[in-house]
């Protein structure tokens, strides 16, 4: 017999879907693992478990039988368990002396809006690929490495205090440097005190970058005299702050920034040492289809190397491949600088810490977690359609599964949704994350009976089909405030009105094709429904909306379509928007 999914296993056996779940929580199995494709033994148990057959299941390992009901895992997992072997990591050795280094400084962006941080980081982006380092393309990693005379200097990659905010609150703060940008045309503004007042808080200095100055109007001076009433006197006029002007959009002086920031940080003689386990931070994570998921870290101390056990957030893994900003492989990874790691059991928290930990320690974390859904379930799990219907709200909270497109939106809509309240009922996150909406969170949601909250992402196929068969109320978002709007209205009881827009349609990217004059057309193949031409369309790459927006055209071979049906090839234009990806999925709605 093959492996079943949840689904398949319900249906092959005549059983409810949801009752299948519940069993494979009961077994043990936790919630991310339930939406996987289960094997012969544990679908056994299930179905004996439901057929209320009195059997003592066998295990299928060498493991004595005792050992996996003293547990309660079911075989298959113990199984997992008992692959890892015990080698011996974090072997911190007598400290030498040479174990403290200097470390290359970590900067962070910060600013008012729209005052050209984003531009700033892909100018220097940019400079770190013309700077000719290996494959020219810097990877999109949450931060990146810039060589300068041969040293580095690490740029977080996610511009405004959100992300800083929240690692500071999580006591992972990693920046060394603050980067303050001000237009020059627009001077202070609210976020620009905001932004120094979180630097002074976490005690990290600040360098000003007087930015846009090819603008016409711009004052470079007036931005010094305001700034100083604020602390930060120029080191020219006797005080002690840097400030260095810059156009990040024509890319003047980038060069002569890079390399203050230097100058500045070996001031600050940023040690670090190697000699202990090592630990950093994670600045941004993911689910990577093929790799599982993905997290970059900074680390502080020490060094991390491929077969290390890591835990973050009590999210546990074992260093399976390590990757700089420039694509390349690595060993092991120093302090500094960010490298992206996959090995982590499920995505760990954004902004959370990370460390190594011994294989036991890896091991004990493990079989705990595994063990923690037994008692999940052992609450009744009651029906979900009372959780948004008005008079029925005894619940004190209104639980929620926050997922988004980037950690700047994950903080900013978690921090402005756990203000809201309403007569003492209160929103409560039960999981945030970045990435599309899977299976798990849709097990997760069920058996707390939560709302999935989605910010510019969908659901993948399998979590769409769960969502429906087990009912799960879901909201899908692109702006902050019709969240934040919708969320309160659930507080206080409402049926929130359901989103009133029908997907007709998907189609996958699989070739793209620049047209002379035109642009890139996305040579498609329509997966499902059909394909309209007079339609709304998301781009959707690994389950996060990209874009959404109209079809400019539409063609079957050189002729215009008004609709291409599943199964047939299609170019598709869109309207303003021609980034595509290979693999990239093409959704077509309709808003009634
Ligand atoms: P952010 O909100 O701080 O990340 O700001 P962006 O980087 O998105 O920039 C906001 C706008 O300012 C964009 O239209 C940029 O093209 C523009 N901009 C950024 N830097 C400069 C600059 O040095 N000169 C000029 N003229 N425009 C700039």
């Amino acid at each position: 017999m093959s492996k079943l999914s949840p689904r398949e296993l319900a249906k092959k056996n005549g059983l409810d879907v949801k009752e299948v779940i519940k069993a494979l929580l009961s077994l043990g199995l936790k919630v991310a693992e339930t939406s996987k494709k289960i094997d012969e033994d544990t679908t056994q148990m299930v179905i004996e478990l439901l057929s209320k057959k009195e059997t003592t299941p066998e295990p299928i390992l060498d493991i004595p039988p005792t050992e996996a009901s003293k547990t309660g895992i079911p075989p298959s997992i113990i199984k997992e368990v008992k692959i890892e072997k015990p080698t011996p990591p974090a072997k911190p050795e007598a400290k030498k002396e040479t174990s403290i280094i200097t470390k290359a400084p970590v900067v962070t962006v910060m600013g008012h809006v729209d005052h050209g941080k984003t531009t700033l980081l892909d100018t220097i982006r940019k400079t770190a690929v013309a700077s000719g380092e290996v494959g020219g393309i810097t990877q999109k990693i949450g931060a990146y490495e810039v060589k300068v005379k041969n040293k580095s200097i690490t740029f977080i990659d996610t511009p405004g205090h959100e992300a800083f905010t929240s690692m500071r609150a999580r006591g992972a703060q990693v920046t060394d440097l603050v980067l303050l940008v001000v237009a020059a045309d627009e001077g202070i503004r609210p976020q620009t005190l905001e932004a120094l007042n979180h630097a002074k808080a976490a005690k990290v200095p600040v360098m000003v970058v007087v930015n846009k100055i090819d603008k016409p109007g711009s004052d470079n001076q007036k931005i010094r005299q305001e700034l100083s009433s604020y602390g930060l006197l120029p080191d020219v006029w006797g005080g002690d702050t840097v400030y260095v002007d810059v156009s990040a959009k024509v890319g003047t002086n980038i060069q002569e920034l890079l390399e203050m920031v230097l100058t500045f940080t070996e001031i600050l003689e940023l040690k670090t040492d190697l000699g202990v386990p090592a630990n950093g931070v994670i600045i941004e994570s993911r689910m990577d289809k093929g790799r599982g998921p993905l997290a970059t870290v900074i680390l502080k101390e020490g060094i991390l190397r491929i077969g290390d056990y890591i835990e973050a957030d009590e999210v546990v893994g074992k260093t399976k491949s390590l990757v700089d900003s420039f694509g390349k492989q690595l060993k092991e990874a120093l302090p500094s600088i960010p490298v992206e790691i996959s090995g982590f059991e499920q995505i760990p928290p954004a902004g959370s810490l990370m460390r190594i930990i011994t294989s036991k320690e890896a091991r004990d974390k493990l079989s705990d977690q595994q063990k923690t859904p037994i008692e999940q379930t052992a609450k009744p799990l009651p029906s979900l359609d009372e959780l948004i219907k008005r008079g029925e709200q005894e619940r004190k909270t209104v639980d929620i599964i926050l997922k988004t497109d980037s950690v700047g939106s994950m903080e900013a809509l978690s921090q402005s949704i756990l203000k809201l309240s309403h007569e003492g009922i209160t929103p409560m996150i039960l999981h945030q994350d970045i990435g599309g909406i899977n299976s798990s969170d849709v097990n997760l949601a069920y058996v707390s009976r939560a709302v999935i909250v989605g910010f510019n992402v969908r659901p993948d196929p399998q979590a769409n089909q769960l969502i429906e068969e087990l009912n799960i109320p879901i909201k899908l978002y692109r702006i902050i405030y019709q969240a934040l709007e919708d969320i309160e209205n659930l507080l206080k009881g409402a049926v929130v009105k359901v989103e009133v827009e029908k997907v007709i349609g998907k189609a996958r990217i699989q070739a793209l094709f620049k047209v002379p004059k035109i642009g890139i057309v996305a040579g498609c193949l329509v997966t499902s429904g059909k394909a309209v031409r007079s339609s709304s369309v998301r781009v959707i790459r690994d389950g996060v909306v990209i874009r959404e927006g109209k079809i400019a055209s539409l063609r079957r071979f050189k002729d215009d379509a008004k609709e291409v049906p599943a199964g047939t090839e299609c170019g598709i234009r869109l309207e303003g928007y021609q980034d595509f990806f290979e693999n990239d999925e093409i959704e077509f709605f309709i808003k009634e």
